[in-house]
């Protein structure tokens, strides 16, 4: 059911994509809401609306599910289609090349099935146009014949549910995000909840781990799943040749400080992208595609993946001028932030202590909304 993992491998221990060595995942993957820790106001709303479709005996609405990637997106798609009790389909955009390979998939569901598009923003537009008619009217158009005498006709499908999963909602055309009744943005985790996902993860793997090698892992695992269980692993190696066998504080501060994963879980990519900033324009602001071009990092990397932690732990701001390192990010570094730069950034409007991921506008590529201009 759950079997595929992407075919570009991006072996960093700390990236969100899926890895060769997330296979095991499969096992740990949660198939019923108590097993799913935090996102709960998203759990809490759509418990409501399984309940209430499963009532009326129809199809659960189109669900749109955005976020970085390992939080746990297609884990929910399938606990919504196990609480439904419905078959659980599963693809990606970029393996639906052609309408036609749609075409099979969507003839071949059942009623109220669930179809899992992950990527979805990697539809290609042909196929994405089959899609409209089909998540609206449960309807497929078909041409027949070719030239003068071609005609359309138009097939029922049977009445399913979409989930679509991306990991930003904007990436998506206007059309077909519209055509999605619910729209639910996944976050990072907190502490806690990692602690309790690995729980139950070091129970179902065997694997020993104290409170103290809990509390490690879960602060430095960029609030994601994902890289949580993956860090889970290979402690425990360190935990068998190093140690007892139990991952304590102790193995688990040894271990990933031979990993280079910092206090704040930040590795040796996040530290060189913070210090490019400071070496190259003075912290900030920078653009993002002349920041992807200076560290030779791909923008939409850096914005999927550095950016969003980056943010959260207050390290990094987006502002209409583009990204700028905070006070702390320069801290981390253990390099001294100049008071001037303070000056210049407070010279836009906001004190560097006031910038929040909230600050997130978008706007930072399409110039100046600032009447202070920059010595840069
Ligand atoms: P995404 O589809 O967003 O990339 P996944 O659904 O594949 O993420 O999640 C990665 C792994 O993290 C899953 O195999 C699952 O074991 C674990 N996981 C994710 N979210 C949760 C959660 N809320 N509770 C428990 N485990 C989770």
């Amino acid at each position: 059911m759950f079997d595929y993992f992407d075919e570009e491998q991006n072996e960093r221990l700390l990236g969100r994509e899926r890895q060769v060595e997330d296979r095991e995942e499969n096992g740990l993957r949660p198939t019923r809401w108590p097993d799913y820790f935090g996102q709960e106001k998203v759990k809490s709303n759509l418990k409501v609306f399984i309940e209430a479709a499963g009532q009326r005996g129809e199809a659960l609405d189109h669900v749109l599910l955005y976020g970085p990637p390992g939080l746990g997106k297609t884990t929910l798609a399938g606990i919504i289609a196990n609480e439904l009790g419905v078959n659980f389909r599963i693809t990606t955009g970029p393996a639906i090349e052609k309408p036609g390979d749609l075409a099979a998939i969507l003839t071949n569901l059942t009623e109220r099935d669930v179809l899992f598009i992950d990527e979805i923003h990697r539809l290609n537009r042909s196929v994405e146009e089959i899609l409209y008619p089909a998540m609206e009217d449960y309807a497929l158009d078909i041409m027949i014949g070719k030239g003068p005498s071609a005609r359309s006709i138009r097939l029922d499908l049977p009445h399913f549910t979409l989930i679509g999963a991306t990991t930003r909602a904007g990436l998506l055309t206007a059309p077909l995000r519209d055509r999605f009744g619910m729209i639910n943005r996944l976050e990072l985790y907190t502490h806690e909840e990692i602690s309790q996902i690995l729980s139950r993860d070091a129970a179902i793997l065997n694997i020993g781990i104290d409170a103290g090698g809990l509390s490690i892992i879960s602060t430095r695992c960029r609030g994601t799943p994902r890289i949580a269980i993956r860090l889970l692993r290979r402690m425990r190696d360190f935990a068998q040749v190093r140690g007892t066998g139990v991952i304590d504080q102790k193995i688990a501060e040894l271990g990933l400080a031979a990993l280079d994963i910092d206090e704040r879980g930040l590795d040796a990519t996040d530290r060189r992208l913070m210090q490019n900033m400071i070496e190259m324009f003075g912290g900030g602001p920078v653009g993002l595609d002349t920041l992807a071009a200076c560290t030779g990092e791909d923008s939409v990397t850096i914005e999927d993946v550095y950016e969003p932690y980056l943010m959260q732990i207050g390290f990094l701001a987006k502002t209409p001028r583009g990204r700028v390192l905070t006070r702390l990010g320069w801290n981390h570094l253990g390099i001294d932030c100049p008071d001037q730069y303070e000056t210049r950034l407070k010279g836009m409007g906001r004190a560097l202590s006031e910038m929040s991921p909230e600050l997130d506008t978008d706007k930072d590529e399409t110039g100046s909304q600032l009447e202070i201009e920059f010595d840069l």
